[in-house]
């Protein structure tokens, strides 16, 4: 389940109902800043940018009154540390992500960047140091330009191009009719899934947070595209703390660290190699049956 969905559902049926473009994306924003059951604390302080060393301490969390998805975890990233967590569906690798920009509230324990409670911040000034990348890439009805741009609203030209040779977005954009200002989405050019990750990717080149969460695709894109976008994220997240869902193994051996979850706890921790060295581990557990269900399956056997 993938509850970074939830906002993006939000944006989807406002978008809908907003005159198109940038003057009804500005508003949208200013309501997704006032999601009515997350708020800012009385005194809640706006931070600057942050360096990035996050901290779970106790950390209990279980979904509208439900069962608790975990219960005392505790878990320490460093500032510029990737992370990868991998572990079977359900396990709750996407909860542990989406507690930190406070997509929901803790119940116990508490979450720190920096040393300060995130509850502590504005969460405006929270999510303006987290960036986020996930599968389904969402573009609003206007042009590349104004989409690269809501990464950091009032961007530059020069800002947003450099953003955009980052992603490796330039050759796209010099192929397109109009360039930076051709339309795009229903009315307009039609991006393919390569180019939407693309451009996510520009978008959080120019936000430019010190932190970044990354929902690892599992939809299949090419492998020469898959590649150029793995190494555009791995440029992304130098320098960041990063946090990866990792849905395939494959792609998360150059993390710092790996974390195993299972049922909401960390049940091992390691490096690929550390990891993998480990008999009877989970990881390599995990990464002997991805290898295996990976195979081409034989050719079934059919009367004719
Ligand atoms: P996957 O690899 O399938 O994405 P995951 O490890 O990321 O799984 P989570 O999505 O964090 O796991 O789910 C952890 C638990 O919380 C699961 O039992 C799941 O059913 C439940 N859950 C996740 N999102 C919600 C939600 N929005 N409402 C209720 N329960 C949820």
């Amino acid at each position: 389940v993938n509850v970074f969905f939830r906002p993006i559902d939000k944006i989807n049926s406002i978008i809908e109902t907003y005159p198109k473009g940038i003057a009804g994306f500005t508003r949208y924003t200013q309501f997704l800043d006032t999601e009515p059951d997350i708020m800012d604390r009385a005194g809640a302080k706006d931070v600057a940018r942050l360096a990035g060393d996050i901290e779970y301490r106790g950390v209990g969390f279980g979904y509208g009154g439900g069962r608790a998805v975990f219960a005392g975890l505790d878990l320490a990233v460093k500032a510029g540390e990737t992370v990868a967590f991998v572990g079977p569906s359900g396990a709750g690798k996407t909860t542990i992500c989406s507690l930190l920009p406070r997509f929901y509230e803790v119940a116990c324990g508490a979450i720190t960047i920096d040393g300060i409670d995130i509850r502590d911040m504005t969460l405006k000034s929270l999510r303006s140091n987290i960036g986020i990348v996930q599968q389904d890439v969402f573009l609003f009805a206007g042009t590349v330009r104004e989409n690269i741009a809501y990464g950091r609203l009032g961007a530059g030209e020069a800002e947003v191009r450099d953003a955009a040779r980052r992603a490796r977005l330039d050759d796209v954009i010099a192929s397109l009719p109009d360039g930076l200002d051709t339309v795009i989405g229903e009315r307009g050019v039609k991006l393919s899934g390569g180019q939407k990750q693309r451009l996510a990717i520009a978008r959080i080149f120019l936000k430019n947070p010190p932190i970044l969460i990354l929902d690892e695709a599992t939809s299949a894109l090419d492998t020469e595209t898959e590649r150029a976008i793995q190494q555009s994220l791995a440029e992304l997240s130098e320098g960041r703390t990063t946090l990866v869902i990792a849905h395939r193994l494959a792609t998360i051996a150059n993390a710092d660290r790996i974390l195993v979850v299972d049922e909401g706890r960390i049940v091992e921790s390691g490096t690929h190699a550390e990891l993998i060295a480990r008999k009877d581990g989970r990881y390599r557990n995990l990464q002997a049956a991805q290898t295996e269900s990976g195979k081409t399956p034989p050719a079934a056997k059919v009367a004719c």
